[in-house]
């Protein structure tokens, strides 16, 4: 299907999505969301210090959590999708990927509502205080007065590397300098604030791999080491291996799952936007791909939280026909 079709059919949907709430019971499930940097306003977004990516701010964020208390969702820490889910109620699990220190300013919200948030760390940014790669590309393309189409475009093919390949470009393009972050608003925890962040009974801290890796470009040796030397350097640092993961960029493949069982990791999550259904979670396989949604600071947050929230789609009917129609087309 055509994107600029689904488009408008997804704006069709966001718009139904009350009144599909208010005719069809929401079914129960468990929902997780994925963050990533948390901007303190859009104050700091604006300084170009790091990539805007979905440009959430902290009041996005509280707003977001009381948005779903509201709605009568119970929140939930890896250890209790774990020990099994209540299946009569809406359970929601928060997560943050990457490891950002601007991941601090959740925890203020976290208290206040006693909520508590699973944050996937890429190990050797934190080890090492390196900048991520698209914040890179994207602090320097402004700099240098580069379009959000050429930085997109570079974006797109450092997404296609391994991490050395991706250090290697960056230090070309930009200088050796270039890893280094430049301020709090870009840069990674360090391992001493990992470690006390860590100790906070809402904080659960998961594996985001070594480097960031994007593990689908790796050969089967090299995304085994980028998972088990995350939890090698995460146990040093906080002092147990995690039990789960967020692949970089929600990329995996069966290698992927095998090298994340051999880990002893039994929580893996994609970048999959979907509900997860209770009876799926009783399968091992389900449990290391669980879906997960993403949330823009730049949309109108009840109307993306109410779409997310609603079972019933005018899409998912429409692709499901088109599939009927023309099975080999890829939509
Ligand atoms: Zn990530």
């Amino acid at each position: 299907m055509k994107t600029s079709i689904r488009k408008a059919i997804h704006q069709v949907d966001v718009l139904l999505a009350p009144f599909m709430l208010s005719a069809f019971k929401e079914q129960n499930a468990f929902t997780s969301f994925l963050f990533h940097a948390l901007f303190q306003n859009k104050e700091e977004l604006a300084l170009n210090l790091a990539d805007p990516q979905q440009q959430v701010t902290v009041d996005v964020f509280r707003r977001f959590v009381e948005y779903h208390l509201e709605k009568g969702y119970t929140f939930v820490s890896p250890t209790d999708v774990l020990k099994g889910l209540d299946p009569d109620k809406k359970s929601i699990l928060i997560t943050f990927d990457d490891g950002y220190y601007n991941n601090l300013r959740a925890l203020p919200v976290m208290e206040e509502f006693q909520v508590p948030a699973l944050f996937f760390i890429s190990a050797n940014h934190v080890l090492k205080g390196k900048a991520f790669w698209w914040d890179v590309v994207y602090r320097e393309g402004k700099k240098a007065g580069r379009s959000d189409e050429a930085i997109l475009e570079e974006k797109a093919h450092l997404l296609t590397l391994t991490d050395e390949e991706v250090d290697k470009h960056l230090i070309r393009t930009y200088g050796e300098h270039c890893l280094k972050p430049v301020s709090d608003t870009d840069r990674p925890l360090t391992s001493a604030e990992l470690r006390t962040f860590s100790e906070h009974p809402l904080v659960y801290i998961g594996n985001h791999t070594c480097d960031h890796a994007v593990l689908t470009n790796y050969t089967s040796a090299g995304m085994r080491e980028q998972i088990a030397q995350a939890q090698d350097i995460l146990e040093d640092m906080i002092g147990y291996r995690p039990a789960s993961i967020a692949y970089p960029c929600g990329e995996y493949n069966e290698d992927v799952l095998r090298a994340t069982q051999e880990e002893g990791i039994v929580l893996g999550i994609t970048t999959n936007h979907a509900k997860n259904a209770y009876p799926s979670l009783s399968d091992p396989k389900t449990m290391l791909t669980l879906n997960r949604f993403t949330i823009w600071g730049t949309e109108d947050l009840q109307g993306q939280c109410d779409f997310y929230r609603s079972d019933y789609h005018l899409l998912d009917s429409m692709r499901g026909i088109y599939h009927k129609l023309k099975p080999s087309a890829k939509v």
